[in-house]
């Protein structure tokens, strides 16, 4: 078979090697230690507290070492994307402190040397790595429509057998370039997948930088790669991103941990560096006794605006996160009240690994104890700017008099114990 042509006849378009793009992305020249970590969130609405969550750990890994925090914008979704969902995701961030050294920095801005950070700006480098592989055989297109894959689907279930596009059951991984060439002449569309080497009889071993040692089976799955429309999946994008981008650690949403034998193999099988891996698990909710995931439509504190519309000052909900993420973060910060969250030697080992409860009373008293820190002047300008945007009404009461209610507003503060109850 000649790889190289069917290539060719794939992607003609392509005509970039991958020397191209390690050339214009060279190692980043950081302290040795220093981590680059990364949130890749997808712009389909309102910045989520688990986004919140996951950048908040992100960040303090690369404070800690001195290294990189970026944001990488995941849009091959065009059907989920709403407008604005990139802006929202990046005012909230700043909101509430988190600041970003590359990658997006505003709704429209993008600030680093290992751009773009938007997935559907990098069509052309996907296809150059795609092409590669297609080179080497290791990938091939895939002809079959949506039926037939359910077709195959149905034989499997009603013979017991592991679904999906493996082994004898991945119709199109001996495709001959003829067959091809006369499936394209009738303007079939196709996917392009990994011809994967992998065997579900042996096991991949890797240590999780949070949950420890893990152990899978290899993937044998000829998964996609390339979408019909030329439009990577998140795997084949999440390998050449945080390739290219030089991501040292990839500290995500534990639902991906299922998929990292696909990813350990992509990376392998690319020739690239295989990043560290730390699988967060979700902040929980207390359901009429039982535990689960907080939920997009379910919760309310889902969405991160309600911690403002409730009127908690952002850095108590930051130092709140910081109890979730680190089971020696309250002990440190009652020896250290007044100093900033940053200063918190931060391990990835001290994270829970079955999912920390969400505790609003906690919440409120972490809160408290910050806003009993303030004088009346800082409150008075809090409360105000909280107002002005939610209650209307008592933002004209409140800023009838300011220097009455400044003096309103230092009854029983500046003293050595100020009360607790405002
Ligand atoms: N877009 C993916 C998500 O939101 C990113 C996961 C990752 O950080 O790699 O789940």
């Amino acid at each position: 078979m000649d790889y190289n042509a069917l290539a060719d006849l794939l992607l003609p378009e392509i005509n970039k090697t991958p020397d191209y793009y390690e050339n214009l992305y060279p190692a980043r020249n950081l302290p040795e230690g220093a981590r680059v970590t990364r949130i890749a969130p997808s712009p389909t609405g309102y910045l989520h507290l688990g986004v919140l969550f996951a950048a908040l750990v992100n960040r303090i890994t690369a404070t800690s070492t001195d290294g990189i925090f970026f944001t990488r914008i995941e849009d091959t979704d065009k059907k989920r994307e709403v407008a604005g969902g990139i802006e929202d995701i990046i005012s909230g961030l700043h909101r509430f402190g988190i600041t970003i050294d590359e990658g997006f920095i505003s709704g429209t801005e993008q600030k680093g040397e290992y751009g773009p950070y938007q997935q559907s700006h990098r069509e052309e480098i996907y296809k150059t790595y795609v092409k590669e592989l297609i080179r080497q055989g290791l990938a091939y297109p895939c002809f079959c429509t949506a039926e037939e894959l359910a077709e195959v689907r149905e034989i499997q279930e009603a013979q017991k057998i592991r679904t999906g596009y493996h082994g004898e059951w991945a119709k199109h991984r001996n495709i001959t370039l003829e067959e091809t060439e006369a499936l394209l002449s009738e303007g079939k569309p196709f996917v392009i997948r990994l011809k994967s080497p992998g065997n579900e009889a042996n096991k991949i071993v890797f240590e999780d930088t949070i949950k420890g040692k893990i152990e899978m089976p290899e993937n044998d799955e000829d998964f996609v790669l390339l979408k019909s429309d030329g439009i990577p999946t998140y795997h084949f994008a999440h390998a050449v991103d945080d390739h290219l981008m030089h991501t040292t650690h990839v500290l995500r949403g534990d639902e991906w941990i299922s998929s990292v034998p696909k990813h350990i193999q992509l990376f392998k099988l690319l020739g690239f560096k295989v990043p560290k891996y730390g699988h967060i698990s979700p902040i929980m909710k207390l359901d009429g006794g039982a535990k689960r995931k907080i939920s997009k439509r379910k919760d309310p504190e889902a969405a991160v605006h309600f911690f403002a519309e409730q009127g908690y000052m952002s850095e108590a909900v930051i130092n709140y996160l910081m109890t979730v993420a680190s089971s020696d973060f309250e002990d440190w910060r009652r020896a250290n009240p007044d100093t900033s969250y940053k200063e918190f030697k931060f391990n990835l080992k001290k994270m829970s690994v079955s999912g920390a409860l969400f505790d609003e009373n906690k919440l409120l008293d972490v809160s408290k104890t910050m806003v009993a820190k303030l004088n009346s002047v800082e409150v008075y300008n809090m409360l105000t700017d909280w107002a002005k945007e939610y209650d209307e009404e008592f933002f004209g009461i409140l800023t009838a008099d300011p220097e009455y209610t400044k003096s309103v507003l230092a009854i029983d503060r500046d003293v050595p114990k100020p009360r607790k109850d405002i």
